[in-house]
């Protein structure tokens, strides 16, 4: 990771170093001091002042065991963790039909879960009470409240302005068009709220604990009522220049095609999408059918919803086999309530994308997301945003500092 050292006061240096040092013991802890020196580009008398603060401060503890990272001089002991009691973390992910909320401990390690469903009609006002009620009962659950909360990471379907949090897309008639849910849910929540798309926040789970550890250049793709991927190059998540990139399903694949929602012609979700495949299976899920039917009909072996899912990975692996053209990424990464149905759409899939690609030393691995199916998933990556969140938020890292310091005390008077 890279340090920024400017000028300013001793306070903000200070605390842009032990943001740095944070850093690196949430991405590779538990870490020895010296290697945390060496990884921030900092004296080894800096960095021992500044973990002993924070671990004055409740934020870091010493751990016998060793993490990741080669113990550089090969001492026993010495190696530094996140405290997991510090602080929790929220994730919330908010789908067409339900929404999903996690808690975790700053150590990554899950406290609990809750969900709600909801009906495709339900307005803002709903889900975002829905939203807070689940994360409510999760807190409630772990034994807590929304007080030892560091952050929520939040997810939503729609493109957002990174700048101002309003949730814009083509899509005019969906429940969070121009809302400014950043606001909104930082209000009604009274934590800090980190938004984005729970495409891209799927992405950082998969990164972090799923399919594409260690994967520098991913394509993370997830194919269910809607269509889009989560693009990371050189270990950076790609969001476009007004959070809008990824959106896979209004790719046209056909200028002379059906009129799609968005305003376009022929787009791939018009072939690959949730409701266009009820409409072709209507038959075998009946009217009201949904995607969960057509995904478990498929698990039982039938055929004619094989046909269709495989019809589905051909299409999806030749548009994908483009995007592959453009980024040359090393690994993509399908997942969604619709790639749930397993090979017999991931196989034709993989097919197709290797027939298309012209990667000249062959094309990527194409491989199963290893997520939790639905909302959930965004929700671990709402997780996976906050624990990125120590490092580059100043303002997450002070609010850790009061934390901690409260965990403490709170620790030493039920001693
Ligand atoms: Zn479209």
């Amino acid at each position: 990771m890279t340090v920024h050292r400017s000028g300013g006061s001793l306070r903000s240096l200070r605390l842009s170093n032990a943001a740095a040092v944070l850093g690196v013991v949430a991405e590779d802890g538990p870490i020895h001091r010296a290697e945390i020196a060496r990884r921030v580009d900092l004296s080894r008398t800096t960095v021992t002042t500044i973990t002993r603060e924070l671990l004055e401060r409740g934020v870091l503890v010493e751990s016998l065991e060793a993490g990741r990272s080669p113990d550089v001089d090969g001492r026993a002991g010495g190696h530094l963790a996140l405290s997991s009691t510090a602080a929790w973390a929220g994730g919330v992910s908010m789908t067409l039909d339900g929404v999903a909320a996690r808690v975790h401990d700053l150590a990554g390690a899950e406290l609990s879960t809750a969900q709600r469903l909801l009906a495709p009609g339900d307005d803002w006002r709903r889900r975002a009470e829905l939203a807070a009620s689940a994360l409510d009962e999760a807190l409630t659950t772990a034994g807590g409240d929304r007080g030892r909360l560091l952050a929520v990471g939040f997810g939503l379907p729609g493109q957002i302005d990174p700048s101002d949090g309003v949730v814009f897309g083509a899509l005019a008639d969906q429940p969070w068009h121009g809302v400014n849910a950043l606001e909104e849910m930082s209000a009604r929540l009274g934590v800090p709220v980190l938004l984005e798309n729970n495409v891209r926040l799927e992405t950082l789970a998969e990164r972090r604990w799923g399919a594409a550890r260690d994967a520098a250049n991913v394509l993370y793709v997830n194919i269910s009522s809607g269509l889009a991927v989560g693009i990371v190059v050189e270990g950076m998540l790609y969001r476009g220049a007004v959070g809008g990139a990824g959106e896979f399903g209004h790719v046209s694949i056909d200028i002379n095609g059906p009129a799609c929602r968005c305003g376009n012609r022929g787009c791939l979700v018009l072939y690959a999408g949730g409701p266009a495949l009820r409409h072709r299976l209507r038959d075998v899920i009946g009217e009201g059918g949904r995607l969960a039917d057509i995904v478990s009909a498929a698990r039982s072996g039938n055929r004619a919803v094989g046909n269709v899912l495989a019809d589905v990975g051909v299409v999806v692996g030749r548009e994908l086999a483009s995007v592959c053209n453009l980024l040359n990424p090393e690994l993509v990464v399908v997942g969604g309530e619709t790639a749930s149905s397993g090979n017999v759409l991931l196989e034709p899939l993989r097919e197709s994308l290797v027939r298309h690609t012209l990667a000249p030393r062959g094309a990527p691995q194409v491989v199963a997301s290893q997520l939790p199916d639905g909302a959930n998933a965004g929700a671990l990556g709402g997780i996976a945003l906050v624990l990125e969140g120590v490092s580059s938020s100043p303002a997450a890292l002070e609010r850790l500092l009061d934390l901690g310091a409260e965990s403490m005390a709170r620790d030493t008077a039920g001693a």
